[in-house]
């Protein structure tokens, strides 16, 4: 090998050093996004290592889900805008009282251009408020930018129809009374004791049970 030649090569090989040591002060603490798994979900690269990153207190629709009727669009959608923001970005993690789940997943909010994402998504109406206890100081906050984002369609609430008006029932086989936490056999005595403004009807005892009623002793005596 000639020594013009050997030369060079050892200035490209400092100069990749160099490249390399400036990129790691400017990233200092903070870590590549290698991929962008789903609106909420993320592939860094720590330690030369890929980590998966689980934002925490946010939720966004399923678009990787096993089960593919879960691939809803709204999750499709959700997973492009994280991936327009931060696919190949360098993004800090802050975390709160757990570091990772049991899954092994790091559990982070995602700090990015002084911006937290997880508020982020909410804000622009791309995830909803999910509670991952004991993990929760921004909760309050998160709350109050998801109802913004509702209250301005923003995002994926802008796709959303009105709820649908549920008429209130007038007969079924069970009846409760707004008074109280019981509900009572519609054909027992106690159905008529309940003023007529008051009673609210199930046809079943699941319907009943998931508004938050309890069986009444009398009526389901065994
Ligand atoms: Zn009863």
């Amino acid at each position: 090998m000639k020594k013009g030649r050997k030369i060079n090569s050892l200035i490209v090989a400092l100069l990749a050093i160099i490249l390399g040591l400036i990129n790691q002060y400017f990233h200092e603490g903070q870590y590549k996004v290698l991929r962008v798994v789903d609106g909420d979900t993320l592939i860094i690269e720590m330690d030369n290592k890929e980590e998966r990153v689980r934002l925490i207190g946010v939720d966004t629709p399923e678009s990787v889900h096993p089960d593919a009727s879960k691939n809803v669009e709204a999750g499709k959608i959700a997973s492009e805008f994280t991936k327009s923001r931060l696919e190949g970005e360098y993004i800090e993690l802050e975390f709160d009282v757990q570091e990772r789940d049991r899954y092994g997943r790091l559990l982070a909010y995602v700090w990015h251009n002084g911006e937290m994402f997880n508020k982020v998504l909410l804000r622009e109406g791309y995830a909803q408020v999910a509670t991952f206890p004991p993990n929760v100081k921004y909760v309050e906050e998160f709350i109050q930018l998801e109802k913004e984002a509702r209250e301005g369609k923003r995002g994926l609430w802008a796709e959303l129809p009105d709820e649908p008006v549920v008429e209130d029932k007038t007969e079924g086989k069970y009846v409760a009374s707004k008074k109280s936490d019981k509900y009572h056999l519609a054909n027992y005595t106690h159905a008529g004791e309940i003023a007529p403004e008051n009673r609210i009807w199930f046809d079943s005892i699941e319907e009943a049970e998931k508004a938050g009623y309890k069986p009444c002793g009398i009526c389901f005596k065994k």
